[in-house]
């Protein structure tokens, strides 16, 4: 098939041209007096995008599912009481863990496509005076849904019920862009990974451990061996890892926390919220379809889930869209099943880059006689994006003369000019 695959599914995401380059290396002895200075150029880095001064970042081997156990195992033991809400097929598989990890956990279900409810979670930490809940999980970014919670608001739960137990949060789909604050919010826990907003393949597990949680260890009973922190925390003191470290996502992380840092995160989250802002207005202005988040405070600035309407099945869109238009986009998971379709808007992406989301979608759709205007998603975007301020992130470098000469025959070098 000629052309490339477009890439829309909220992970993998797409790796940077720089990123990849940057990944290709020859393998390096991991016990050689040379590798410390790689362990130390990533972790200040991790912990600049995690928002912490007081946190110890750790890099598993693993995916972010890998970091839910690391998490959960370090922290709590057997029978433990834990919190948890449940609105997606994410914030469900971590649930399923602890329950089969045999803690117990306290569900709160809530409907799809809304998000962490505080007020719940309010209550249920003012009732439990005698502080049987050791730790409250909360999914930042629901990546099934498209739906991103109040973080803040959880923390302000525990600080007004006095509560001790450990804030434990997903940010897999968010870490690197959406806001997402360690410190400030009083995380304890925060799993990530590498192939959303870090832009690396899958691969790396991403944890930052506050350090109440780290003094947990200590009475912590729960069984935990590849994943114990207390083996990452002795190697990590001397720059090593307890094995073989994943060389080459590790010089990829150096040079995507490098581009991280060139662009500033308060900016790649303006950027982010800029490119979710043209992808609803398509949907919902252009399309006039309806997005799986209820209400505008959990829109999504990292993932848009879109509801077909009734009777239309959202798999196949995704398929047509797949082998028609080489488009990839994200599936209905679990209980949304083939009622959604989902368009990944995170990670190294643009305007026009975007637009091939729009684009495809909406012929998929119309291929499988979903009524949307021919024109329409493209058209709304299109109205968003050239009426509002773009982020620094989507500017040339240069001030718009000197990219005005370099544009014109001017710049060109004299024999390249034609005289009349
Ligand atoms: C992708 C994702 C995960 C799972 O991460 P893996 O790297 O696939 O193990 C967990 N939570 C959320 C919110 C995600 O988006």
């Amino acid at each position: 098939m000629a052309g490339r695959n477009f890439l829309f599914v909220p992970g993998p995401t797409n790796v940077p041209d720089r990123v990849l380059r940057a990944m290709v290396v020859s393998m390096e002895d991991h016990r050689s007096p040379k590798f410390p200075a790689l362990t130390n150029e990533m972790m200040p880095g991790l912990k600049k995008v995690f928002r912490t001064e007081h946190g110890t970042p750790f890099i598993f081997p693993s995916s972010g599912t890998g970091c839910w156990e690391a998490a959960v195992t370090n922290t709590l033991s057997p029978g433990d009481r834990v919190l948890a809400a449940r609105f997606g097929q994410f914030s469900h598989l971590w649930i399923d863990m602890c329950t089969r990890l045999g803690l117990d956990v306290q569900i709160v279900d809530c409907e799809w496509g809304t998000g962490v409810p505080l007020q719940q979670y309010a209550d249920i930490l003012k009732a439990d005076t005698g502080h049987k809940i050791k730790a409250v999980l909360a999914c930042h970014n629901e990546t099934a849904t498209g739906v991103t919670s109040d973080i803040a608001g959880v923390r302000e739960a525990l600080d007004e019920a006095k509560h001790p137990a450990l804030l434990f949060v997903d940010c897999v789909s968010s870490l690197g862009s959406i806001d997402f604050r360690f410190d400030d919010w009083g995380v304890d826990m925060a799993v990530s990974g590498s192939q959303k907003g870090l832009m690396l393949p899958a691969g790396l597990g991403i944890l930052c451990a506050s350090q109440k949680a780290l003094a947990m260890r200590e009475s912590a009973q729960m069984k935990r061996a590849y994943f114990d922190l207390g083996d990452m925390m002795t190697s990590n003191a001397t720059g090593y890892f307890p094995y073989t470290p994943a060389l080459s996502l590790m010089y990829g992380l150096v040079e995507s926390l490098k581009m991280i840092e060139e662009e500033g995160l308060d900016n790649i989250f303006a950027r982010h919220h800029y490119l979710a802002e043209g992808v609803r207005a398509a949907v919902i202005k252009g399309w006039g379809l309806k997005l799986c988040a209820k209400e505008a405070k959990w829109y999504s600035d990292t993932v848009s889930a879109i509801l077909v309407p009734e009777g239309k099945n959202g798999a196949e869109v995704i398929a047509r869209a797949y082998s028609r238009y080489n488009v990839s986009l994200g599936a209905g998971l679990s209980k949304v099943a083939g009622k959604l379709f989902r368009i990944g808007h995170l990670g190294d992406m643009n305007e026009v880059h975007l637009m091939a989301a729009i684009a495809g979608a909406e012929m998929a759709m119309l291929d499988c006689g979903i009524s949307v205007t021919p024109g329409s998603g493209v058209a709304a975007a299109s109205e968003y994006w050239r009426t509002h301020q773009p982020p620094s992130g989507l500017l040339m470098r240069g001030t718009p003369n000197e990219l005005k000469e370099s544009h014109g025959t001017n710049s060109l070098p004299r024999s390249a000019v034609v005289k009349g």
